[in-house]
């Protein structure tokens, strides 16, 4: 089965459940199984709320992208923003970095999108934004 669908919603935080709720409900055509529903909301999940809080850094007014595809039972996730975008990349996927360790975030977004997900590319220009496109 071959599908796609992309949503545009504004970066305030009510939307991370949104943006979970629809990929749910797009990767059911697929039968998925309880397991990788409930890993596909939460790498979705991380991935929104980075957006918003590091992207965007809390301004509630700014658009983020989801585009979701599926074929021949693989699954693509991408989530952008035009927010401030990442300086160093390498250093960002490392397990327990945090650019905000004052607001009690843990570092662990990223590993967790890397743990749940085959493939995580991470596409960003400081100023300019971020991509984030995650395979499984
Ligand atoms: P946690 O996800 O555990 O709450 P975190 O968000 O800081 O903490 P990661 O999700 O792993 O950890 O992200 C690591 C770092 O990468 C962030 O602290 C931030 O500096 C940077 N980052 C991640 N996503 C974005 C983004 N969309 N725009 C700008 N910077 C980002
Ligand atoms: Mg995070």
């Amino acid at each position: 089965m071959k599908n796609e669908m992309k949503l545009e919603f504004l970066s305030i935080s009510e939307n991370e459940s949104l943006a979970r709720v629809a990929v749910a409900s797009f990767i059911s055509q697929m039968n998925p199984t309880m397991e990788e529903l409930t890993d596909i909301k939460t790498v979705v999940s991380e991935a929104v709320t980075n957006a918003i809080i590091h992207g965007y850094e809390d301004k509630n007014e700014e658009k983020i992208t989801l585009t979701c595809k599926m074929e021949n039972e693989q699954i693509e996730i991408i989530i952008e923003d035009k927010g401030i975008g990442i300086d160093n990349i390498e250093v960002a996927r490392e397990p327990l970095y945090t650019s905000k360790p004052e607001w009690e975030r843990s570092g662990m977004g990223f590993t967790i999108m890397e743990n749940f997900m085959d493939k995580v590319d991470i596409t960003s220009k400081p100023g300019e934004g971020t991509m984030i496109r995650m395979m499984k």
